[in-house]
């Protein structure tokens, strides 16, 4: 690839990370500060699960669910100060973050027929993404974007992760013992993600570990911003 080539490559900033590790929130930051799109991955799967549940679709049932994944019209609005979702024309950004598609979207994402159907339309909303996209997920780095531009793993402690989740969720009038639930459920969830056969939760050889466990939210924004610049600018000067 010459020079020519190089300066018109898209910036893709690939994140990835457990749940709670707080990449929603960075990733879509990030994406503001530098001008990007941002793509929140979860929410895709979590959109096909919600959908499952509505279509009673035994989620348990990989072949049923393989079946029925073709169906469902996924739509990811990738405006960074305002990302939304709808499945077949309606808004499902509140259902989608609810008990029961948290309880249920690592069933429905380990199939790999939806993998295959999600991951086309992820890299689909990359490639109209004028300036380039910042995209958080599980496999970001090392399935959807292998040659992104800059690649992060964001980490924090079991600790730091449920904590955090806890002041969002009282924050929102949650009682302590769903609050305990869903600590639970987030253990469950990363060991599920971690580790099943098809594009497990993994750091790419080629990704930078950020533990944010003691860092700010302006710390751990700063950091990878300064990332992206430094491998975007490197790409256009190469
Ligand atoms: O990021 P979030 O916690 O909303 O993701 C919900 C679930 O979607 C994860 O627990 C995981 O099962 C699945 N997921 C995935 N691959 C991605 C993003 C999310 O399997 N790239």
């Amino acid at each position: 690839m010459d020079t020519a080539d190089r300066a018109h490559v898209p910036v893709v900033v690939a994140i990835d990370g457990p749940s709670g590790s707080g990449k929603s929130t960075v990733s879509r930051a990030v994406a503001a500060r530098l001008g990007l799109s941002f793509l929140d991955t979860g929410a895709m799967y979590r959109a096909m699960t919600w959908w499952m549940l509505a279509n009673e679709v035994d989620v348990e049932d990989a072949d049923a669910v393989a079946t029925a994944c073709g169906k469902p019209v996924i739509v990811s609005g990738t405006d960074a100060d305002g990302p939304t979702i709808t499945v077949d024309g309606q808004d499902v950004s509140g259902p989608i973050r609810g008990p029961e598609v948290t309880a249920k979207v690592s069933a429905v994402s380990a199939v790999p027929q939806v993998r295959v159907r999600l991951v086309e339309l992820q890299r689909g909303c990359a490639a109209v993404a004028l300036r380039g996209i910042v995209a958080e997920g599980r496999d970001m780095g090392t399935v959807v974007f292998p040659e992104a531009t800059a690649k992060v793993f964001l980490t924090a402690s079991e600790a730091a992760r449920a904590e955090r989740r806890a002041v969002e969720l009282r924050a929102k009038g949650v009682d302590e013992a769903t609050i305990a639930e869903m600590a639970a459920d987030l253990v469950r969830r990363d060991a599920a993600d971690s580790s099943r056969v098809t594009a497990p939760l993994a750091q790419a050889a080629d990704a930078v570990l950020v533990d944010t466990s003691e860092l700010t939210l302006d710390q751990v924004i700063d950091t990878i911003a300064e990332l992206v610049e430094e491998r975007a600018g490197r790409l256009t000067a190469a």
